[in-house]
This record gives structure tokens, C-alpha cells and sequence, in this order.
């Protein structure tokens, strides 16, 4: 009988994973790729989402064109799972595994920051960046914030891109000079790991008149006073809040033993290995030391891969994870960076920048279409 993998989690992780699995073995692997939701989506499409470039059904990627030897897509909720075991119970019934991968990414909770839910608007989810999207063409004056309220968050450089995107939209509308934005961010800047696309950030910032407000993230908000109030007690004024959530594990992975004390499931960072044999966990839903971004969790899901298809042909085991990735940044003007991210070869993290250029924009389109036609066979 073939090897039974259950996946759990059809994103960045789970979709590399089944691909790299499914080209390798085909049919000699039976993979069980399970979602609750019926399509992918970029994280970085909600951007364009909230800023009218895109319709979300522009952007949705239908699981139900996942058409590959050996993968068996199911849309079902995950409510249990039992690492021991290595058994699943979904709303439809019970899935038995010889390796289980838990790629089931990180939640938003939004009642962790009170007043966000009432007085602001997240725009990490595909809902909250329509929602944005439909309220932007009524912002005309005004101060916006674009504020995160905890991290550890998705993409560390996407609220930065949301500030600087959001000043290209209200000059597009010719209301800029008649609207302030203000961005507050917890890290001292805003990519750490990369003083040189930090200083591009920041210059960006102040070309462009945004308020920069690094080392604080936004506690509160008191809708009725239209204040934010950040992490030191000091407050903001906004017209317009747009937040990136505090982010939290999926309630089934705390539940179920694999978590650790923040939630999140521990994994030997070199093999991806949980504690539980035949267990692993990749991307958001794992703690190794490196950001939540779905490069980092497709780099995971590939060592993964390997580790099985190796352990399938009997070769031997591949290099362990090197927590490379690069990561592209909207700069405005319609150009984007890059940058290169090293997180665990070193005794701290580095980062080498790329200027933004049009060669980028075109190497962005490109990382999105190859993993389309690969994941979606499109
Ligand atoms: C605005 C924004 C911009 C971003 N830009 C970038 C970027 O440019 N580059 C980059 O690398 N990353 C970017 N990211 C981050 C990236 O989207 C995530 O880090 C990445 O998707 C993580 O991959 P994952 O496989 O760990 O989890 P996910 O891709 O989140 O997949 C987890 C899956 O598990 C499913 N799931 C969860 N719970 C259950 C359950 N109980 N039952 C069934 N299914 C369940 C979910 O539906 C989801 O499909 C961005 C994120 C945002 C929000």
C-alpha cells in the first residue's frame, strides 16, 4: 500500500509540498491535501485587492483545479488532531496517516487589540482587504493609520507596503494633500534584518510625508474618541485605522499536544520533525526562527518533500533547512524590491537589498505565475 501523507493545510506549505510529492512519486504516494477553504490566494493579492488593482475572484485560486497523480484535494475543517496516533477528524470524518505535515498557518485575533473590531479594519484576510477595498474610495480627508497591534505578524514588509500604496491610491484620487498617514510598527525598523532595505523604507517614507512610528505597536482603540492608543499609553488621532491583527495558532493546533507554550508547534529547525514520529510541521503554524512569510514556509515544505521522497527511494536524507528566502516589496510608483533573507546560517539574521526596479515587478509576476501553473497546473 502506497504511503498514506495527510496534509493538513492547503497554502504556501501544504500546495509545495503534495506539487514536490505528486511530481516525484506520482502514484506511488497517496496524498490527502485537506482545507476548509475552497481557494489560495496569495498573501500579497490582498494588496492589490484593497487597492482596486484586483477583484478577488481575480486573484482566488480554485483548489478544485489541483489536478495531480497521487493528490487528493478535500475541502473539509480540521477539529482534532492526534500527533500520537497520527490521526485526523475533520468535519467529515476521520483520516488515518503514516506522516502527518501540519501546514495549517496562523489565525488573526482580532478581540486581542479591543476597539480593532468596532474602529478599525484588518486588511490581512481576503474579506478585510475587500472590505478596505470598498471603503477607499470614501476616504477623502483625514488621517489613516496603518498600525499592527502585535508581533510576531505575516510578512513583515507588507505593512509598509500598505503605507506606501495607500499614499500612491490617495494621490491617484488628487486627495493626498488633504489626508495625513501615519504607519506604527514594532520593530525598531522596518525589516530588521536588512538596515539597507530599512533605509529605503524609511526614505520612501518621508519622500512621500508618512509618519514613521517604529518601536510601538497599537494597543487600543477608542472608537468614539477616534484615538489609537499605542503600547506606551500614547495616543494617535486617526479618521481611518487599518490594522495588520495580532496573529495566533489555529485553536485545533493548541489543542492538540503539538503546540508549545505560545501555541505554535516546535520543530528541530534543520528536518521540520515535531516531537511525535512522523510528525512535521512547516511554515506559520512552526516556530524555527524565521518570519512568517510563505517563502520561508515553501522552503520548509521542500525539505519535507525531500525527506519522504528520500526515505521512499531509500537515497539519502537531503541538506537540512538553510531558512533562506526572498522576500518582494512594493516601493510605490509601481516598482518593487527585494530582499535576500539568511535567518539561521549566522549568529543573527541578515538581509541584502535590491534596489526597486521595473526587472523586479517582472521577477514578482513571475515567482506568482510559476507557482500558479506548478500548484494549479495552469
Ligand atoms: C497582506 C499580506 C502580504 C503578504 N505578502 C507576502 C509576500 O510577498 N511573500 C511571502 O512570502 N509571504 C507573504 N505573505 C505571507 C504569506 O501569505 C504567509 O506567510 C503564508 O501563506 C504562510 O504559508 P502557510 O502554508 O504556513 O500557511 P497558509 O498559507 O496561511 O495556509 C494555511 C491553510 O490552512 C487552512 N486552515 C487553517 N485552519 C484550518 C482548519 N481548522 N481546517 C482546515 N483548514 C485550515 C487555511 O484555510 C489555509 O489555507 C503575505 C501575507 C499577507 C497577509
Amino acid at each position: 500500500m502506497a504511503t498514506r501523507v495527510v496534509v493538513l493545510g492547503a497554502g504556501f506549505g501544504g500546495l509545495e509540498l503534495s506539487t514536490m510529492l505528486s511530481e516525484a512519486l506520482g502514484d506511488h504516494v497517496d496524498v490527502t491535501l485537506i482545507d476548509k477553504n475552497d481557494a489560495f490566494v496569495f498573501g500579497y493579492s490582498k494588496l492589490d485587492v484593497m487597492f482596486g488593482r484586483a477583484t478577488p475572484d481575480e486573484v482566488l485560486l480554485a483548489y478544485r483545479d489541483i489536478a495531480k497523480p497521487g493528490v487528493r484535494f478535500l475541502q473539509e475543517t480540521i477539529t482534532a488532531i492526534d500527533p500520537e496516533a497520527r490521526r485526523v477528524t475533520t468535519d467529515a470524518g476521520v483520516h488515518e496517516a503514516d506522516v502527518l505535515v501540519v501546514a495549517l498557518g496562523a489565525d488573526y485575533d482580532l478581540d486581542a487589540t479591543p476597539g480593532l473590531a468596532e474602529g478599525g479594519h484588518e486588511f490581512y484576510s481576503v474579506p478585510g482587504a475587500v472590505e478596505v477595498g470598498e471603503l477607499l474610495p470614501t476616504f477623502s480627508q483625514g488621517r489613516a493609520i496603518v498600525g499592527v497591534c502585535g508581533a510576531p505578524f505575516k510578512c513583515p514588509p507588507a505593512p509598509s507596503e500598505a503605507a506606501l500604496l495607500l499614499h500612491d491610491y490617495l494621490s491617484a484620487r488628487g486627495v493626498r494633500d488633504d489626508c495625513e498617514i501615519s504607519f506604527v510598527i514594532p520593530f525598531e525598523s522596518p525589516v530588521p534584518p536588512s538596515p539597507d532595505t530599512s533605509r529605503a523604507l524609511v526614505a520612501a517614507f518621508a519622500e512621500r510625508g508618512i509618519e514613521f512610528v517604529p518601536g510601538h505597536r497599537v494597543s487600543s482603540l477608542d472608537p468614539a474618541r477616534g484615538v489609537a492608543v499605542l503600547d506606551d499609553d500614547s495616543e494617535l488621532p486617526y479618521d481611518l485605522f487599518l490594522g495588520v491583527p495580532k496573529h495566533r495558532a489555529p485553536d485545533v493546533v493548541a489543542a492538540s499536544g503539538l503546540a508549545g507554550e505560545d501555541g505554535y508547534v516546535p520543530v528541530n529547525p534543520k528536518t521540520l520533525e515535531t516531537r511525535f514520529p512522523g510528525v512535521y510541521a512547516v511554515g506559520d503554524v512552526s516556530t524555527i526562527g524565521v518570519p512568517k512569510a510563505g517563502v520561508f514556509a515553501e522552503g520548509a515544505a521542500r525539505v519535507v518533500a525531500e525527506s519522504l521522497i528520500a526515505r521512499l527511494r531509500s537515497d539519502e536524507q537531503p541538506e537540512a533547512y538553510d531558512g533562506l528566502g526572498s522576500c518582494y516589496i512594493e516601493f510605490g510608483a509601481g516598482l518593487v524590491g527585494r530582499v535576500d533573507v539568511d535567518f539561521l546560517s549566522g549568529p543573527k539574521p541578515t538581509g541584502t537589498f535590491h534596489e526597486p526596479s521595473d526587472a523586479l515587478v517582472a521577477e514578482k509576476d513571475h515567482f506568482g505565475s510559476t507557482r500558479t501553473a506548478r500548484w494549479f497546473s495552469r
